[in-house]
């Protein structure tokens, strides 16, 4: 990849530039531009996550590769958001243009729709990251038209300010993801009064557009004290604001309900629509061809305000992960979900090591469950909790993820158990006495019996069973002793009459 310098038409130099004089709001104090956002480079590198550096050199080539890397499928997806928010972004470093303020300027505001757990946060999160902008997410059912769960639609660029370190430049390009967009849809589909929904889709109309936000929250007591004392110290109060004019905003929502209307739709077109999946006549458009047929026409009738609409210029449909998407990410290194386990594991000593039936079986509960890749997560946790309760009392280094271990867990974690007591009895028999005991298979089953029946370990069993034996088996001078079930069955005859062999063969 080549480096900064090396690329034709990127002067970070510029950039900074236009992002300070972004910043400059007219009534703002002279002081907050100089000491609050930083000089040239700095700002990218305290603000990005992670230290991420700032890449508004981006093309959309590289960072659909970069997605592809993470999120399985979405190739459409992939293609317009890497696209629009590269753009986006590489806009900004362009010089500034005064026919700007008179045709205006498009936003690449985003709508994405798709069910749930199909990677619409994962997506936008990898995208912030990758170009080092700070990333908020909200969920639309908190707002109300008067406040976002006792503040405003406002606190969001706060939140921005926030995530990048209190850089505002970095604010001012950050990313704002709102889910749930759908539950403010005034069409009366949820409940809840539809003026007050109308309401929130207009207070984040404005923040689309462009407004100047407050740093100082007018609900937030501490900051509003802090006014008034500098109030009083200096005669003046600082209002520090942020510009929301190169803030990108993306919304998104699983919009039940919404491929009825455009079927609507379609079908009162002259010519009727097939999808051009549907090979066969009279084949069943499916919901995602549906979906992605949609028009600005079929939010305005899901019960969205036209102005909402027309600040949501680029669209996005996320399709349901199949059973094989779901597999293929359970397998990818890059995929949380078993990376995340066999971290968890690890962190109690023990070697999880999963294998592909067993992924295969846990991807095919998982698209059972119709939640996406969210899916997975809840797959492998309810198979794994109890094992992840258990072992790590067990003194176990490995643990195998085996089809059985998904089908029966129940039954794997009581034979481990099992296991593990005896394992811990014959060690301390040995450590004890020098000797070692060893079960011979039909041993073990016998004993597993009758641990089932009287409800105790095997361990504890054979601790009962063999509590007299030490001194006993040294007379037989042997460095390892076999267990049979007869002489589970009786140990103190069994031993007697061994000793009674080796003396009498001796004699
Ligand atoms: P939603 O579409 O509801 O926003 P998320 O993007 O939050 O769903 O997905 C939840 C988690 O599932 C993500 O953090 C990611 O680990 C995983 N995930 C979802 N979709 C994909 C995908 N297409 N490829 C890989 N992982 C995914």
């Amino acid at each position: 990849m080549m480096s900064r310098s090396e690329r034709p038409g990127f002067d970070p130099e510029q950039l900074r530039r236009i992002l300070a004089e972004g910043n400059r709001g007219d009534e703002e104090p002279t002081e907050s531009a100089g000491s609050e956002t930083a000089g040239p480079g700095e700002g990218a590198e305290s603000g990005a996550p992670d230290g991420v550096q700032l890449e508004f050199h981006l093309k959309p080539g590289e960072l659909i590769a970069h997605l592809d890397s993470y999120v399985v499928g979405q190739p459409r997806a992939k293609a317009i958001l890497a696209t629009k928010i590269c753009t986006h972004f590489n806009r900004l470093s362009l010089p500034p243009d005064e026919t700007e303020d008179i045709v205006g300027q498009i936003k690449n505001n985003i709508l994405m729709v798709g069910p749930t757990g199909v990677g619409k946060t994962y997506l936008i999160r990898l995208i912030a990251r990758r170009l080092g902008v700070p990333f908020v997410k909200a969920d639309a059912t908190k707002f109300s038209e008067t406040g976002y769960v006792g503040g405003d639609v406002e606190d969001l660029v706060r939140e921005l300010v926030t995530e990048a370190d209190g850089d505002i430049d970095l604010a001012q390009h950050g990313i704002i993801y709102i889910d749930e967009i759908d539950k403010i849809a005034a069409s009366g589909r949820t409940s809840g009064p539809d003026v007050s929904r109308t309401g929130v889709q207009r207070n984040l109309l404005k923040l689309m557009e462009e407004t100047e936000v407050d740093l100082r929250s007018p609900h937030d007591l501490p900051s509003q004290m802090e006014s008034v004392m500098q109030m009083q110290r200096t005669g003046k109060v600082e209002r520090k604001k942020v510009n929301t004019r190169h803030i990108l905003f993306v919304v998104s929502g699983a919009f039940a309900g919404l491929e009825e209307i455009i079927r609507r739709r379609l079908n009162r077109g002259a010519m009727g629509f097939r999808p051009p999946e549907a090979d066969g006549a009279g084949a069943v458009p499916d919901d995602s061809a549906i979906l992605q047929q949609i028009r600005a026409e079929d939010l305005l009738e899901y019960g969205f305000e036209s102005e909402f609409i027309g600040r949501l210029p680029v669209v996005a449909v996320l399709e349901e992960l199949s059973r094989a998407d779901l597999l293929e990410i359970l397998r990818s290194p890059m995929s949380s979900v078993v990376v995340s386990k066999v971290r968890d594991f690890l962190a109690y000593g023990i070697d999880l090591r999963i294998c592909d039936e067993a992924l295969q079986l846990l991807a095919d509960r998982a698209f059972e469950e119709r939640t996406g890749a969210r899916g997975l997560v809840s797959a492998v946790e309810k198979v794994l909790l109890d094992f992840e309760c258990r072992l790590p009392s067990l003194d176990l280094d490995a643990f195998h993820l085996t089809p059985e271990v998904v089908e029966h867990p129940a039954r794997v974690l009581d034979r481990l158990v099992a296991e593990s007591s005896i394992e811990a009895f014959t060690s301390g028999f040995e450590r004890d006495h020098g000797i070692r005991f060893e079960f011979t298979g039909p041993a073990l089953a016998s004993l597993g019996e009758r641990a089932a029946s009287e409800d105790r370990l095997p361990g504890e069993i054979c601790a009962d069973l063999f509590s007299d034996y030490g001194h006993g088996l040294k007379l037989l001078e042997l460095d390892r002793f076999e267990i049979t079930p007869e002489i589970l069955a009786d140990p103190q005859k069994s031993l007697d009459r061994m000793i009674r062999q080796l003396y009498g063969g001796r004699g």
